[in-house]
Order: C-alpha cells, then structure tokens, then sequence
C-alpha cells in the first residue's frame, strides 16, 4: 500500500525539523521537493528514508538524508549498469548516529536490530558505526544497508549517479521508489 498523503506530509515536516535543528539550509523549493519512501514495506518507522536531492547528474549526486530513531534502508547492492562500474556512494554523517552493515567479519552482538518480521533478508552484518563526522564509502556491488540509531541520524550522500531502477535489494518484497537514496 502505498503511502497516504497524510503520511507523506507527516513524514516530510518531521524531516524538515531535523534539518533544522541540525543548521542544514534548505530553500522553500528544496523544503517542498523532500522525498519519503517506505519501499514499499508498508512500515514507514521501521523501513524508509527521508532524503532531498541537491543535484544528480550524469557524473555526480549529492543527497542530505534524514533517517527517523531506527529507521532502516533495507539490504541492496549497486550492481553494474550500462558498461559502467555501478553507483559508490559515500555517506557522511552529521548528527546522530547511522549503523552501517557492509560485507565482511560479522560484528557479534551489532548495534541495529533487523525487523523481525523480514530479518532473513538481511545478510550482510559487519558493522561500521558512524557519528558527527564519520563517513564511509559503499563501493559499487557491495551489499549494504543501514539502520539509525536511537536519537535518529541526519547523513549528507556523495555518489556517482542513482541508479535506482537497477538497484538490487535482498527483500523481494522491496519495491522500487523513484529516486531512492541509497
Ligand atoms: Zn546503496
């Protein structure tokens, strides 16, 4: 089901206090262009993001997120597309706390809990924690996903252009949201 109005605007308001409360300057027409998805699981609190796009172009995006207290984007890759590598991304954070899980030694007892309902679908848990000034680069095909912490987080993304229509998440029950973050 998708999102109602309501929901959206919920969302969206709620995202714009974060920015604020962080000192990220966003225009009236940045501030009415926010994106909220729930990729399509239905359980915005749980699975979403928040997200205004300053530019995405055929060589560079740039994205300042917003993830509400234990938000999570789910488990996906950048796989390559059109003779290209796939989208790197890089995520900064800027106040809060992220959890991101990339491949590699799983971290005993992480931090983020996957939901319950769909934890199978997430595989990868080796854990990098990010705080007010951390940032870690995702390179292309690397499965990842990430969850906020308790207070919430504020990230700015740098990448190579989106390629959401090709992105590939673990879930099958994920459905593409145009212009998806991560
Ligand atoms: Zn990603």
């Amino acid at each position: 089901m998708p999102l109602t109005k309501e929901q959206h605007e919920a969302a969206r308001s709620k995202a714009l206090a974060y920015f604020d409360k962080v000192g990220i300057f966003l225009t009236d027409e940045e501030r009415e262009r926010i994106e909220v998805a729930d990729f399509g699981l239905g359980s915005l609190p749980e699975f979403g993001v928040q997200l205004i796009t300053y530019l995405d172009t055929q060589r560079v995006g740039a994205k300042e997120v917003v993830l509400f207290p234990r938000q999570t984007v789910p488990e996906h890759r950048h796989p390559p597309v059109g003779g290209g590598p796939g989208k790197e991304e890089t995520f900064r954070c800027r106040w809060g706390t992220m959890y991101l899980y990339v491949e590699g030694e799983p971290t005993p007892a992480p931090k983020a809990q996957a939901p319950a309902a769909r934890r199978e679908h997430f595989t990868v848990w080796h854990e990098v924690e990010l705080r007010p000034g951390g940032q870690y680069t995702v390179y292309p095909n690397q499965v990842h996903w990430f969850q906020a912490g308790p207070e919430g987080a504020v990230l700015a993304e740098f990448s190579t252009p989106g390629t959401d229509e090709y992105d590939q998440y673990t879930d099958p029950g994920v459905k593409r949201i145009p212009e998806l973050v991560a």
